[in-house]
């Protein structure tokens, strides 16, 4: 099979294109290396059956050649992470909706299946756990930038169903949890990268808020054999998946866990919100998903627990921080 990858040089990206070669088939993306990088796939330019264009998706007559020449599109390229949403959120609105529309556009013409990846940020402040894919929604005020991303990514959801509603583009959804593993930057504020570079540069380990907020992190490798199932899959058109792990931690714990695993002489210090983001950050308190969708359709099952995820993205940091 031959397939799109759109921000196939992100994180999730880049481990999914290595999955669909080791699987033997055809892969291109396009990138504009606005949040991935071109370390991510280095290792993919010589294999035979990989290709890539640096390019952003919004070249409409790039991105139709691209589309016109595979059998299943991802849709990855996206603004992600909480830090880069906070500070530019004009680039996070618009890369997501128009990016969206643009891709969505162009498979309708050929009627080439698409996973559209969205967000277990979706949920917002629903204290309705674990989140179901049929649960509400519960999002905050527009003045809080944070939500603007989750906004975003509802409105690609809806247009992601209708155009299968409505014009029979076969269309998949899938809400990624809190998705980790090696080569996930920190520079957009995620956790755990941030963490594990801290403990090993023997720097403060920063802990938002109390730390008593929770996250369930699943790797990378878990998620990505999942994607792969799932887009072959006739009975996930016109559906949204939850994919993660169901396993929570809160952060505090996760700082200690870091600190441990790597030896570390880190202090563990928290840090209030609005020194951390800005006035008026809101965070979620618990994020689960419930997962019994996608294990009822793929059988889904996370297989790495918390302290083989966080080995793999130390090791991966000691090496590539030398
Ligand atoms: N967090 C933290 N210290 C950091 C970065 C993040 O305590 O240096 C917290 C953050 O406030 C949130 C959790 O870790 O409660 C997960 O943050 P991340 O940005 O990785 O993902 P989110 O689930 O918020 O999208």
């Amino acid at each position: 099979m031959r397939y799109l990858l759109t921000g196939g040089a992100g994180f999730v990206g880049s481990h999914l294109a290595e999955f669909l070669l080791g699987e033997g088939h055809e892969v291109f993306v396009i990138d504009d290396l606005s949040t991935g990088s071109i370390r991510n796939i280095e290792h993919l330019k010589p294999h035979s059956r990989f290709h890539y264009v640096i390019d952003t998706i919004t070249n409409v007559p790039l991105t139709a050649e691209l589309v016109d020449q595979v059998d299943i599109i991802y849709h990855l390229a996206a603004s992600v992470g909480v830090r880069l949403i906070v500070e530019s959120p004009v680039r996070t609105i618009e890369t997501n909706i128009k990016g969206t529309e643009i891709v969505l556009e162009l498979a309708n013409k050929k009627k080439k299946r698409t996973v559209i990846f969205s967000t277990s940020e979706v949920y917002g402040k629903s204290a309705d756990i674990p989140f179901r894919e049929d649960g509400d929604l519960v999002l905050g005020p527009t003045t809080k930038g944070r939500w603007s991303y989750a906004c975003s990514k509802a409105v690609d959801e809806f247009l992601a169903l209708a155009y299968w509603k409505e014009k029979r583009l076969p269309t998949i959804v899938v809400r990624l949890f809190n998705t980790v593993g090696p080569r996930q930057t920190g520079r957009y504020g995620m956790v755990i990268p941030t963490f594990v570079r801290q403990a090993l540069a023997g720097e403060p380990i920063t802990v938002y808020g109390d730390g008593r907020q929770s996250r369930c992190f699943c790797h990378v490798m878990d998620v990505v054999p999942a994607l792969a199932r799932l887009a072959l899959e006739n009975d996930a058109v016109g559906k949204v998946f939850n994919i993660g792990s169901d396993q929570e931690v809160e952060i505090l714990a996760l700082a200690r866990e870091v600190k441990r695993l790597a030896g570390s002489v880190s202090d563990i210090v928290l840090v209030p919100y609005d020194v951390a983001y800005a006035q008026g950050f809101e965070d979620m308190r618990r994020r689960v998903p419930d997962l019994s969708r996608i294990s009822a359709l793929i059988g889904f099952r996370p297989t790495r627990d918390l302290t083989s995820i966080l080995e793999s993205v130390i090791a991966h940091e000691a090496r590539t921080r030398r």
